[in-house]
């Protein structure tokens, strides 16, 4: 079972997403938990302030150590008293990137996962001291909470958990499997504004469309992701594939612009 508890001054903000499709479905059927923390629960103050104002001036509120601390400590007691570990994670754009190699390091962790999701200018940084917690970034941008990021973290791992989606197919043919993205698809109807479906999709020949969707993961990785290609030994059969788009002009050179290259 994986487990979070999410501490967050928004548990209202987080609980909807759980609520909904396989979130839902793996949490009906015991193979994910995530429990809310209200932050304000942990102030000893009547007001339940959980914020002050930056020492040294400046804009914006900076959550306050205390509550964060004392949550911290409260999840860690219930998790001894039950023979549990916890590991301490830390949404924030100073973090290393979220990548899918670290969603299916937390798929497999059995320790109780907790997410502190700041708020405002940030977390006082003797919160970081204190904790020492995994930070990680979603990317280079800034976003008005940790929220969304924690449910990012929980979305990504839950789904490779095995049960939690429909076909467990679905994650063994996807973007960033064997560090490639995924082939294009398509569905009915079979020509939309006049533009078909390619003809292999309809053959029925497993052999040829596994090459095409191999051939064509290849090509978007390379004119889309250079960088994912960068440093790997192809095998021979993937070689293959790349010297066939190479010959086809299929192959330009790489472009950094999304959805930028080639046309389908
Ligand atoms: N003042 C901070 C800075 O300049 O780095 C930004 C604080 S942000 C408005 C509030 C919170 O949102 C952060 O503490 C973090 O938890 C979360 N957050 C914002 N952007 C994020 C990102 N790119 N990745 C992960 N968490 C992020």
């Amino acid at each position: 079972m994986l487990r979070f508890d999410v501490l967050t001054l928004f548990p209202d903000m987080v609980a909807p997403v759980l609520a909904h499709s396989m979130l839902k479905r793996g949490q009906e059927k015991g193979l994910l938990t995530v429990k809310g923390h209200n932050l304000r629960d942990f102030t000893a103050d009547r007001h339940k302030v959980v914020d002050d104002m930056p020492y040294g001036g400046g804009a914006g509120m900076v959550m306050k150590a205390e509550p964060i601390l004392l949550a911290v400590a409260a999840i860690r007691h219930e998790a001894q008293a039950s023979g549990e570990d916890i590991r301490m994670m830390f949404p924030t754009p100073h973090g290393r990137p979220f990548t899918q190699d670290h969603a299916r390091q937390l798929a497999d962790e059995r320790r109780r996962i907790v997410i502190l999701c700041g708020h405002y200018e940030g977390v006082d940084e003797r919160v970081r001291m204190a904790l020492a917690p995994e930070e990680v970034s979603l990317g280079d941008y800034v976003l008005t909470g940790g929220e969304l990021p924690a449910l990012v973290l929980i979305d990504a791992a839950a789904r490779l958990v095995p049960g939690v989606l429909g076909d467990p197919v679905s994650a063994l043919e996807e973007s960033f499997v064997d560090a490639l993205l995924e082939y294009p698809q398509y569905t009915r109807p079979a020509e939309i504004g006049g533009i078909g479906v390619p003809d292999v999709l309809l053959s029925g020949h497993h052999e040829a469309i596994r090459l095409w969707r191999r051939k064509q993961a290849l090509r978007s990785t390379y004119v889309r992701r250079p960088d994912l290609l960068k440093g790997r030994i192809f095998t021979k059969e993937d070689q293959q594939l790349l010297d066939e788009l190479m010959s086809e002009g299929l192959l330009t050179a790489p472009t950094s612009t999304p959805g930028g290259g080639l046309s389908p």
